[in-house]
């Protein structure tokens, strides 16, 4: 409420200084800028001052906000969109190992795929690991197929090499089988096995339930903290790059309270280029509770700053119901009573759920919890969840519950097809039907172990609804507009850490988070949306990251 108080003061400041003629420090014109405002307004100029916006409207009215000082960027008709906003992406932990992991997002063919792994070992120690860790399918590449052992001995005779495929596989060479003690079945914990070819014999992969591999890619050498510190740097950087100015972080696997560390530092040297939103997930199986409240004791919600703030538990609460169609009794009770715990501790919950078949066991939690302590103005959400029935959506309307929605079909769609055919295949996600209903819907991508981070990748398939290779799956009734995709991708995920009034949109009194694009959203052909980057990004006002013909603003940043 302080907050919204304070917007409405700043709102009032913005036209005083507007009428007054007070200058502005920055202004864009000669632009083409999609403000993400109630009326899908398109202005050709903005105003920035103190960080916010101050104005916006025609190039000779922004132009008019100019003094001596003042700084003009000329847009040159380009694009401009409001900082893009992934509002579930395992940033966090994606930024530990940036600089240290070799990254396959985007390879379009197997030989590139190993092109970056001969290139890695070049630039690396002799026999330092060489990790690919996920965000890669065998569908992008014009192969369709994993890389085998012997590819990877060939790209890296003399480093361990380990890749992995989403969670439930993993190659390594016979360097890095050796190193990690893997001689048989009985040396992979969780349930994992060698996996062997038609003749029985092993391929140097290894593969299981999601357990399995989580437990090996424990076992690999953790990057050092300094190293953990670049690559947090680093991969925000990457962000920018891609025109995001913030993120939510679900928490995820491998991922425990120390290795916060790398991006408190990063903000604490005031060198955060993204802002952050973070939730924690359960630590101790059965014992999530106890977990809780000891790490959470002197954390209440909302702690932080503009730039790196704590929003609640999630994505995975408990160890019983993460990924469970049929908890029992006893795992809903331990469930529900974390949280009605942190309910009425007034934190955020952002629960992980798969199949609208099994979400039934979850929302009859939320709707027990919300009984007793009202839940919609806490901005709970359901990720994942992408065949959601009309029912389940009218219950998380009810709620007040918003669902975060990933590209996780631009890899898998080929697998949903086979599983549940054609037809089901064509709403899924619903999110026209869920927009229609008033669920709040935030855009993202679960990055960066089970899909790329670019969030163009997910606003094109957002549009196309084609796979990795080409596959159309959704059909056009669930198709949203490119405004209402990118309404998705800010003012929607924006909402989810209580944000939309100050981010997520380009208008009078929000802060000025931009991102000047390289093509325009609105019209270049849809299957082009994938390959927009950004040429300039602001975050409050300040660049972040230039390229191209504002080069000359990254030197003055
Ligand atoms: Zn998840």
């Amino acid at each position: 409420m302080r907050r919204r108080l304070l917007l409405a003061a700043l709102v009032a400041a913005a036209f005083t200084a507007t009428a007054s003629a007070q200058t502005a420090e920055t202004i864009l014109v000669n632009g083409k800028i999609v403000t993400v405002d109630d009326r899908e307004s398109v202005v050709e100029g903005l105003a920035i001052r103190d960080g916010r916006v101050v104005a916006t409207g025609t190039s000779a009215a922004m132009r008019k906000l100019a003094g001596p000082a003042t700084r003009t960027i000329d847009l040159q008709g380009r694009t401009v969109v409001p900082g893009l906003i992934d509002s579930h992406l395992h940033a966090i932990r994606a930024a530990l190992s940036f600089s240290t992991e070799v990254n396959w997002i985007g390879a379009r063919s197997m030989a590139e795929a190993l092109g970056r792994i001969r290139k890695a070992a070049q630039a690396m120690p002799r026999g330092s690991w060489l990790i690919v860790a996920g965000g890669w399918n065998e569908q992008q590449f014009a192969e369709k197929r994993r890389p085998t052992q012997g590819e990877l001995e060939a790209a890296a005779p003399d480093n361990p090499v380990y890749v992995q495929l989403g969670y439930g596989w993993a190659v390594l060479t016979d360097d890095g089988l050796r190193e990690l003690k893997i001689a048989g079945d009985a040396d992979i914990p969780n349930a994992g096995r060698l996996e062997r070819d038609a003749a029985g014999r092993p391929t140097g992969a290894v593969t299981g339930p999601q357990a399995a591999i989580i437990a090996l890619f424990d076992r690999l050498p953790r990057p050092t903290y300094a190293q953990q510190v670049d690559g947090t740097r680093a991969f925000f950087r990457e962000l920018n790059r891609l025109g995001l100015t913030g993120v939510m972080d679900p928490g995820g696997n491998n991922l425990t309270p120390p290795d916060y560390a790398a991006v408190q530092e990063v903000w604490r040297r005031g060198e955060l280029t993204v802002r952050v939103a973070y939730s924690l997930n359960g630590q101790t199986a059965g014992r999530e509770l106890d977990d809780y409240k000891t790490l959470l004791a002197l954390v209440p919600m909302g702690s932080g700053d503009g730039m790196l703030r704590f929003v609640g538990l999630g994505e995975r609460l408990t160890e019983a119901m993460n990924n469970n169609p049929r908890p029992t009794a006893a795992d809903k009770e331990k469930y529900f009573e974390i949280a009605r715990w942190a309910a009425q501790r007034g934190y955020g919950l952002t629960m992980h759920w798969g199949p609208d078949a099994t979400v039934d066991h979850l929302l009859a939690v939320f709707e027990r919890v919300n009984a007793e302590v009202p839940i919609a103005p806490l901005r709970w959400s359901i990720a994942h969840l992408n065949d959601a029935s009309p029912k389940t959506l009218a219950r998380m309307k009810a709620l007040g519950v918003g669902w975060t929605v990933q590209d996780a079909m631009y890899f898998g769609g080929e697998a949903f097809v086979k599983q549940a055919g054609p037809d089901a295949a064509r709403r899924v996600p619903p999110v026209v039907t869920a927009d229609r209903l008033g669920v709040i819907i935030g855009g993202g991508t679960d990055a960066h172990r089970v899909a790329s981070y670019n969030p163009f990748t997910s606003l094109q398939w957002f549009l196309d609804g084609r796979t990795v290779s080409g596959l159309a799956m959704r059909g056009p009734e669930e198709t949203p507009s490119r405004q209402q995709a990118l309404r998705f991708y800010t003012k929607g995920s924006a909402w989810f850490s209580h944000d939309d009034d100050q981010r997520g949109s380009l208008e009078i009194g929000k802060l000025a988070d931009l991102a000047v694009l390289s093509k325009d959203y609105l019209t270049v052909p849809v299957g082009e949306v994938g390959d927009i980057e950004s040429v300039l990004t602001m975050l409050g006002g300040k660049v972040v990251y230039a390229a191209g013909p504002f080069a000359p603003l990254e030197r003055a940043r």
